[in-house]
């Protein structure tokens, strides 16, 4: 089979979360089971791209409304992801430093995803499969079944994967006059609550629906940002698929971010001096319990609640354990927690910003990872803390439900709680100062860990199948 997957991100290329790292990975497992996975993404300005080659491979016009540009696709030389890698080049437009975040962005995507389309109708044979992921390709099912200009390649069925379905892309109905010329009796697929929003327009039109994990598949009923009787309506196409991580980049035995690797005999060991590489850098206690957290300081990730649960552990479980914040989002956040750094006692610190090589050393030498999240579609870094022995400190929804159990329960690893409240995630953090003090506990634990397999071995096969059962 052969399937074109459309992004705005993939590791290496260009990341801001976890859909990067997703159709970084996913293509990759998709060719080593025999099948054709291509991906093509808008061409920023990354370290990427200037450090590699590149053959171009079409050139073409197209337009946004009365404006008319330019287009050229190039492909990665040699093919070092393990599958083929194009990058769509609008001058002015898409070569830019950041992934997301301009005032044009909805004009951005939709002539990335007009050009796409605009290519592929050039292409001698079809794909089987055209598998968009979260709201920036989402317009691309609508456009493939009622745009005229793409009646070439009407019949080839379209999956979506929702990533996060918080974003959804809403754009007013000016922009409709962007939409190359469609069936304007469709108007309705394209419509959510007077808006065009492409997320919900992905769902209805697309052949297929997944989304990260089953369990947010199910949250989505009942609450997904206004879309909930969309999701409930459409169930029948909806399943989740939950994701794996790429094996091969998130290893502590070879990871090139790490200077001290380790496999899970030597666990402790290497675990050791990766925290001691941090405490140096962060002036924090080594002999404490290092409790870490990673990504987005947003709401959906529970990142206002961090200064609460900082100072509240601190006065009420004790300081006997260290934090090491890394993350950037909401201003109010960052400036709350950069605003505790002076009260360190050798035992909070935080880096405000992207890093991915000091999040590879956190995971590998952080002794816990929280992450208090009011949403998880599936959440990675709980899977990337565990390959790296590190006990994920979650709370039970979405993918974190899917792929942790709590310590305390039969055959459990983790630390769960229900709330996404001070009160909870203090009281986690009291089980995990405790959980450290049982050197033979957390050993066994870290063990444990790092032999489940959160391969995307299991979950390529689920794609698999539900991309036959659409050529069938
Ligand atoms: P989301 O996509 O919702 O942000 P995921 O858990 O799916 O969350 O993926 C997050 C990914 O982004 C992980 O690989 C995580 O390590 C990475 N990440 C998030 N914030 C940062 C940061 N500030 N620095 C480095 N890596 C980060």
């Amino acid at each position: 089979m052969e399937i074109l997957h459309v992004s705005a991100e993939c590791y290496p290329v260009a990341k801001a979360g976890g859909l990067g790292d997703v159709v970084g990975a996913l293509p990759k497992y998709l060719n080593d089971l025999g099948h054709i996975a291509k991906v093509v993404m808008p061409m920023y300005r990354t370290k990427f791209l200037y450090a590699n080659e590149w053959d171009v491979v079409h050139k073409g016009s197209s337009n946004l409304g009365n404006w008319v540009f330019e287009f050229t696709v190039i492909k990665e030389k040699t093919n070092k992801l393990g599958f083929d890698l194009y990058l769509l080049d609008i001058n002015g437009l898409l070569d830019r430093e950041k992934v997301y975040g301009y005032d044009d962005d909805s004009e951005r995507f939709t002539a990335f995803q007009i050009c796409v389309l605009d290519w592929l109708s050039t292409w001698q044979h079809h794909p089987d499969v055209v598998h968009v992921h979260d709201h920036h390709t989402a317009l691309i099912p609508f456009m493939i079944k009622h745009c005229y200009k793409y009646t070439s390649i009407k019949s080839i069925p379209t999956v979506l994967t929702i990533h996060n379905a918080e974003y959804q892309g809403w754009m007013n109905w000016s922009n409709s006059i962007f939409i190359p010329p469609w069936d304007m009796w469709k108007w309705g697929m394209l419509d959510w609550k007077n808006n065009i929003n492409p997320l919900a327009s992905g769902i209805k039109c697309a052949d297929k629906v997944t989304t990260v994990s089953p369990s947010y598949l199910q949250e989505l009923k009942y609450m997904s940002n206004g879309l909930e009787a969309l999701f409930e309506y459409e169930k029948g196409k909806c399943s989740g698929i939950l994701n794996g991580i790429d094996v091969d980049v998130w290893d502590p035995n070879t990871d090139t971010y790490l200077q001290h690797h380790f496999s899970t005999d030597e666990v402790e060991a290497g675990k050791a001096k990766n925290k001691m590489q941090l405490c140096e850098q962060f002036g924090l206690d080594f002999e404490k319990p290092l409790i870490v957290f990673i990504g987005r300081l947003v709401g959906e990730k529970g990142a206002d609640l961090l200064p609460k649960v900082v100072a509240d552990s601190f006065l009420y479980v004790g300081r006997r354990m260290n934090f090491l914040i890394l993350g950037s989002g909401s201003p109010d956040v960052e400036i709350a927690l950069t605003a505790m750094q002076p009260l360190s006692q050798y035992d909070y610190n935080v880096y405000i910003g992207y890093h991915e090589g000091l999040s590879h050393v956190m995971y590998a030498g952080a002794d816990f990872l929280l992450m208090p999240s009011r949403v998880e579609p599936c959440g990675l870094n709980q899977m990337y803390s565990m390959r790296y022995g590190t006990v994920p400190m979650v709370r039970r929804t979405g993918g974190l439900k899917d792929t942790v159990i709590d310590f305390g329960d039969q055959g459990g690893y983790g630390i769960c709680y229900d709330y996404a409240s001070v009160g909870d995630i203090c009281h986690g953090v009291w089980r995990a100062v405790e959980l450290y003090r049982d050197h033979k506990k957390i050993q066994a634990i870290r063990r444990q860990m790092m032999n489940l397999d959160f391969s995307w071995k299991k979950s390529v096969v689920q794609y698999i199948s539900l991309y036959e059962g659409l050529i069938a």
